[in-house]
């Protein structure tokens, strides 16, 4: 396997051109095609949303890349969430007992631009605008494209094809359609879809709103959210389920109607948003789901990778980040000196696939926590609780949020593992009177442990038994 190989990349949106640059970074000779303008000279939306929580899977990424210097002006710390109730009054609840950990907001768009600029200073990388591919020839290593400009179609021959062309993937398709070999693929759609509305800057680029938090509007049916952008607006989503309760996005179909909800349940942040209604018809409702499949790869050919491969929820804010992190993941495989594509990709998804099917199901997990649990006396209390050995006890305790969102060490996999033990134990120590809040908190760090090493030993036993 020389390094002379050409590689071909189908899609340049964030895994894409990380993926590209890194390859750069090696020294292979890469290609890629991606079916939108140039998004640095042509002004795009950038696609499904504004800005993204940008936590230390993605930051390791660009660390990896050496780029990381060039992030950060584009990032700004949200160091917990900003909890509004119906009346309007707001708590801050921080991500960590650690000072230094919080997560950032970035522009999607900002940060893929920098992606494509740092990929393109490398003479061994070409990438190719308004070039949307319509299928893979995953036996011969050759794509179909249509070409935006000329109007026609081409086809691209490539040693190795990776697939970084998001939830829609045409690779994914083709693996479906060939009907080659045996392809699972499973798509799970929420009942809830979003929408995205704004709160504009202030006078002189100032914020509305505080800005150092993720917003969030919990109403146990529904949610909004909001993140903080650099020239002083938010981004704010509403999710909310397409045809069910009294407002649902079907019925929410008259500008009265709009504000009557907002009204009755946002009004807080209504008053900060007088240009509600025309977001709210200008933009639209897409859906939201989980897309699980595998293999990812056909032999040495071809692979998915980021939301091609896994596709999930955004309510842990891991998606870009674990498409980041597959990069890492990978570059590290190619660290191994395996000596073909075939067992290279072997390699990688069998480390990967299960730490992404864990983030897939911890984002739906977080998406009844963040639309409900987070307003719960007992979810307080045991956030409460987490803060203090956090705090107290730094090197000792992380939170299931901690451990997905700042232990870039770890996996998905088992962060989830620990994180749902350690809830679980929490819960039932609260709920039969074991733990007791007002009790010596190192004693209280002690019975957790305890009880968390007990839960995860009996579900490694039921494991080996099932
Ligand atoms: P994409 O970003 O979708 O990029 C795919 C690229 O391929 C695009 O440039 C597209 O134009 C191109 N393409 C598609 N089809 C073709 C084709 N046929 N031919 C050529 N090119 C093609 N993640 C976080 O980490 N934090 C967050 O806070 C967060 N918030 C989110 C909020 C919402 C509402 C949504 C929907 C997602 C959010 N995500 C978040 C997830 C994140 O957006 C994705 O995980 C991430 O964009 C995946 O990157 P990707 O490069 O794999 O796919």
């Amino acid at each position: 396997m020389t390094k002379q190989q050409n590689i071909l990349i189908i899609g340049a949106g964030l895994c894409g051109s990380l993926l590209a640059l890194r390859l750069g970074q090696r020294g292979y000779n890469v290609t890629v095609m991606e079916k939108r303008p140039d998004m640095r000279k042509v002004d795009i939306s950038a696609g499904r949303s504004i800005n993204l929580a940008f936590s230390d899977r993605g930051i390791k990424a660009m660390n990896l890349v050496g780029i990381l210097d060039k992030v950060m002006p584009l990032c700004i710390p949200m160091k917990g969430r900003m909890l509004h109730d119906v009346e309007g009054n707001t708590v801050l609840a921080p991500y960590s007992g650690r000072e230094d950990e919080y997560i950032n907001s970035i522009s999607r768009g900002g940060l893929n631009e920098l992606l494509l600029t740092e990929a393109e200073k490398h003479d061994n990388v070409n990438i190719h605008f308004n070039k949307k591919c319509l299928s893979v020839d995953f036996e011969k290593t050759t794509a179909l494209f249509k070409d935006y400009d000329t109007k026609k179609e081409f086809i691209e021959d490539a040693d190795v094809i990776f697939a970084t062309d998001g939830a829609g993937s045409a690779l994914r398709k083709s693996y479906y359609l060939g009907k080659k070999f045996l392809f699972s693929f499973s798509q799970d759609w929420l009942s809830h879809g979003y929408k995205e509305l704004s709160i504009l800057p202030g006078e002189n680029g100032s914020y509305k709103t505080f800005k150092n938090a993720l917003h969030i509007w919990g109403r146990e049916a529904f949610m909004l959210i909001a993140l903080p952008n650099l020239d002083g607006s938010f981004t704010v989503t509403l999710f909310l389920s397409f045809d069910e309760g009294e407002y649902n996005f079907n019925n929410l179909t008259t500008k009265e109607r709009v504000l009557e909800f907002f009204e009755k349940y946002f009004k807080d942040a209504l008053e900060l948003m007088p240009n509600l209604v025309d977001d709210f018809f200008e933009n639209p409702t897409s859906p939201l789901g989980t897309v699980k499949c595998s293999p990812w790869h056909f032999k040495g050919n071809t692979l998915l990778m980021g939301d091609a491969a896994h596709a999930i929820v955004p309510f842990y804010g891991q998606g870009m980040n674990a498409s980041f992190e597959d990069v890492t993941e990978f570059d590290k495989v190619l660290d191994e000196g395996h000596q073909d594509w075939e067992t290279i990709f072997k390699v990688y998804e069998a480390n990967r696939k299960k730490d992404t099917d864990a983030i897939a199901d911890l984002a739906i997990d977080n998406f009844y926590e963040m639309k409900g649990h987070v307003n719960h006396p007992n979810f307080r209390e045991k956030r409460n609780l987490e803060m203090a050995f956090e705090k107290e006890f730094p090197t000792e305790y992380s939170s299931k949020y901690s451990l997905v969102t700042f232990n870039e060490d770890i996996g998905y996999r088992d962060a989830m593992l620990r994180g749902r033990a350690q809830d679980k134990a929490i819960l039932n120590m609260l709920a039969d009177g074991t733990l007791n809040i007002n009790d010596d908190l190192k004693s209280n760090l002690e019975k957790v442990t305890t009880e968390t090493d007990n839960i995860l030993e009996d579900d490694r036993i039921a494991g080996l038994k099932s």
